[in-house]
């Protein structure tokens, strides 16, 4: 116990991370790998990284943000790959950039996959209270207080509290406090949050009820087999760790199922005005569904296993908020479902979370120093994106505290640096979950080279562990020898090759060409290509040899999108002074000056892509900073 004005400290940290969700384990692990003493306050040890809502991994724009957590050395593709029962690669047989990696999992296992790399984490405390309230001096956060009183200084705080803050569950026009199924909300700190100067306002977000496993018909769902050979999420993983493989299952709903939901739409909190909040665009409710596609007679309904060691199932697809006896009629409508047994029922929540226009790129608030947020309370829907958010507060924090420049990766670097940018520029109005469409250089954020990414910088920054640096060397070194080779090894008419080759091409070979050539062209795979015994053999290494074919065939591509960054690179790296007030720049309009006043962007780049910031106001931005010298 120490004592610094009138605050009495039970003990002192640098870094502080509330609540154990994907965002708080990420930040966490992240500070305390980064070698600062970290402690992990949540409201209860037993549900650290636990899946609220549906126990998957990954999926097109998800599973691009669990590759790059783990290039930076965080936990959730690990754990995914511990977890996971059933994956895929979606997407497989489209370009690179949008094929994307998904695992079922079971929900006890990847908990257990999280608990365990957070207790065995040097440099790492777990303690189980709520947190309360901030102690904000000067417009710093120096510690926070627990339930019983506790009192804990911080250098930094990392606030990653979900969905918990104000939470109200709404099942039909029933409705009560909670965190989430099953948990308390934190109403104490949500008081104290809105005291402080952040903006708030409310979303919401809804679960399907669950089913028991026995109560189904399975032998008339269409069954969903995981890929062989299985995929891997960790760039360390070698698929040796993952559990036993098991089948999804595919139904739909149909127009009786409709008719059921239509009529219990007198009694939707949604629809009946009850629910304020909005709710997620892209993982609507059912009655969502049945609403704004009036035309469609069925939707589909994954029905997903919960685990190795439940009959739980998650029927994805039919998250509701309906009363529970028009659920169990919705239930029961559905093909296979007839004698279903709900073992839990939907339910939808709203919470508060805080405008993330008042944060910076290292997701820092900007009126409160030192007070990091991410993950749900940003705006945000998804474990993934929760993940992402919590590893880039916790090496931010991790920085300040060792007086170093903040870092979060760019737009072109990373996925994550999209969301963050999106957050942190634009705004959101409903729940932000990520997809490969609002990444403009798509190609160049492929989760085959989240990797070749992020490693690099992840290893500068103190994330990175010898062994992972080492194999990623051994890979980068493996490529760079094979392209090499491929670039050096000529084929023409009496090459031991060339009738091989011939076969393989459109076109016969009339010159000498070499083998980087041949693999540009469409119709040729590395794989074929190195199967003809005086060109091969392929590299051992699949996700090497992967690389070779992608950087090699899109490369007219890739150039392309690396112009365009290094064009727009200038107005990334202007900074712009916060606070400041545009007024005082001659020749802006009303509207822009209010719009820049209101978002204080940190750089040129940022403030071009605030809507209504036109290409004349950022010429007179730029006028000004260049007098200002
Ligand atoms: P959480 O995972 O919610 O973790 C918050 C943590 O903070 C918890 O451990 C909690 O105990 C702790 N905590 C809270 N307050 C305090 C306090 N005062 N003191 C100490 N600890 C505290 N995502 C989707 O992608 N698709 C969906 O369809 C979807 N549906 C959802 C439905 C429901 C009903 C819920 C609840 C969530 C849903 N989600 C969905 C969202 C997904 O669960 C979240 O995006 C993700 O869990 C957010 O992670 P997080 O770390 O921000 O918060």
């Amino acid at each position: 116990m120490s004592r610094i004005g009138s605050h009495h400290f039970h003990e002192h940290y640098d870094v502080i991370v509330i609540g154990g969700g994907h965002a708080g384990t990420e930040a966490a692990l992240a500070s305390a790998r980064m070698g600062v003493k970290t402690l992990l306050l949540t409201h209860n040890i037993e549900t650290l990284g636990q899946m609220s809502c549906n126990p998957a991994i990954g999926g097109i724009g998800k599973g691009h943000l669990v590759k790059e957590i783990d290039a930076l050395g965080g936990a959730m593709a690990i754990a995914a790959d511990r977890g996971g029962i059933q994956f895929r690669r979606l997407n497989s047989s489209k370009g690179p950039a949008v094929r994307a990696t998904r695992a079922q999992a079971d929900r006890v296992l990847y908990k257990a996959a999280i608990r365990e790399m957070l207790e065995n984490q040097p440099n790492l405390h777990l303690f189980q209270q709520a947190c309360d309230d901030l102690i904000v001096e000067q417009d710093r956060v120096i510690g926070v207080v627990t339930q019983m009183g506790l009192k804990f200084a911080a250098k930094t705080v990392v606030l990653t509290v979900g969905t918990f803050l104000g939470g109200q569950i709404h099942i039909g026009l029933e409705n009560y406090q909670g965190g989430r199924a099953g948990d308390p909300p934190a109403n104490n700190l949500a008081k104290r949050l809105r005291e402080l100067p952040l903006r708030v306002d409310r979303l919401k977000t809804g679960t399907p009820p669950r089913i028991d496993a026995r109560s189904i018909d399975f032998s008339v769902l269409q069954e969903q087999p995981g890929d062989t050979p299985t995929p891997i999420f960790s760039f360390m993983g070698d698929g040796s760790d993952h559990p036993q493989q098991i089948s999804c299952w595919i139904t739909h709903t149909n127009e009786q199922t409709h008719e059921i939901i239509q009529g219990g739409l007198d009694r939707s909190p949604m629809y009946s005005g009850v629910i304020e909040g909005v709710g997620p665009r892209y993982c609507p409710s059912i009655e969502d569904k049945v609403m704004r596609f009036a035309d469609k007679n069925s939707h589909q309904i994954f029905v997903e296993p919960e685990g190795l060691t439940t009959h739980e199932v998650y029927p994805n697809g039919i998250s509701t908020s309906l009363p529970f006896d028009v659920q169990v009629q919705l239930v029961r409508s559905i093909r296979g479902f007839e004698n279903a047994h709900i073992t839990r029922p939907g339910y939808a929540i709203e919470y508060d979370f805080f405008d993330p226009r008042d944060l910076k790129q290292s997701l820092e608030t900007k009126h409160i120093e030192g007070l990091f947020f991410a993950g749900q309370i940003n705006g945000t829907t998804g474990y993934e994106e929760a993940g992402a958010q919590g590893l880039v507060a916790g090496l931010n924090a991790a920085l300040q505290v060792q007086g170093k420049e903040a870092w979060a990766p760019r737009r072109d670097q990373a996925y994550m640096g999209v969301l963050i940018d999106d957050l942190s520029t634009l705004g959101t109005k409903e729940p932000y979950r990520m997809f490969t469409s609002r990444a403009e250089y798509r190609l160049l954020l492929r989760e085959d080279n989240a990797d070749i990414r992020l490693t690099e910088q992840g290893r500068k920054l103190g994330l990175v562990d010898d062994a992972r640096w080492q194999r990623f060397n051994e890979k980068m070194e493996a490529i760079a020898q094979e392209q090499q080779r491929l670039r050096s090894t000529w084929i023409h008419k009496d090459h031991a090759a060339v009738d091989a080759v011939n076969e393989l091409v459109k076109t016969p070979i009339t010159r000498e060409v070499s083998a980087e050539d041949l693999l540009r062209r469409p119709e040729i795979s590395y794989a074929e290509l190195m199967k003809i015994d005086a060109l091969g053999p392929a590299l051992n290494d699949p996700q090497a040899a992967e690389q070779v074919e992608i950087q090699t065939k899109y490369a007219g591509y890739i150039a392309r999108q690396q112009d365009e960054i290094a064009k727009q690179q200038r107005h990334e790296q202007t900074k712009l002074p916060i606070p400041f007030d545009y007024a005082t720049i001659k020749g802006l309009s009303n509207e822009v000056v209010a719009k820049l006043n209101a978002h204080q962007p940190e750089t040129v780049g940022k403030a071009a892509r605030i809507s209504g910031i036109t290409p004349a106001a950022i010429s007179m931005l730029l006028v000004h900073l260049k007098k200002q010298g």
